[in-house]
């Protein structure tokens, strides 16, 4: 994809600090990291949104997070991490290129957990949480 950082750094047309490859996945250090050790694990080929990675690459994605959770958090001596995802615009992704973000987390950081990500929390009757519950499910 033209113009992709993400693609860039998965060709090595532009240097990443890549701590584990795959042969479809690539992980590398944020370069303006929420923490020490935030790592970002991408598959190679562009894909925007999540539901877009085909199963398998997924497999082998979420795969290449588990193995590296405790690589980084022993990396850095972290206590814990945070892992997600900003999937969408609205979620706050910036590059869109699906990567998947570990961040490190320490006792006493001053951090937040991944509920204060959302805004203003919706006060939902039963029948409406029921209506979304079907709507899901379906
Ligand atoms: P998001 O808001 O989820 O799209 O996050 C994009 C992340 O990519 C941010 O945390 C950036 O710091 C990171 N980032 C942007 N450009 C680069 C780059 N060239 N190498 C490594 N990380 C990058
Ligand atoms: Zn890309």
């Amino acid at each position: 994809m033209p113009d992709c950082i993400f693609c860039a750094i998965a060709s090595g047309d532009i240097p990443g600090r890549v701590v584990h490859e795959t042969e479809h996945t690539l992980a590398f250090l944020d370069v303006n990291p929420l923490a020490s050790g935030h790592t970002l694990v991408i598959p190679k080929d562009h894909y925007e949104r999540l539901d877009e990675v085909p199963a398998e690459l997924s497999e082998e994605l979420f795969g290449a997070v588990s193995e590296l959770v405790p690589r980084v958090e022993d990396a850095v001596d972290a206590d814990a991490t945070n892992v997600g995802i900003n999937n969408g615009p609205a979620a706050g992704q910036e590059v869109d290129h699906v990567h998947i973000h570990i961040v490190p987390r320490f006792e006493g950081d001053g951090g937040a957990p991944i509920h204060a990500v959302a805004g203003e929390r919706p006060d939902l009757s039963d029948d409406e949480m029921d209506d979304i519950e079907a709507a899901i499910s379906a």
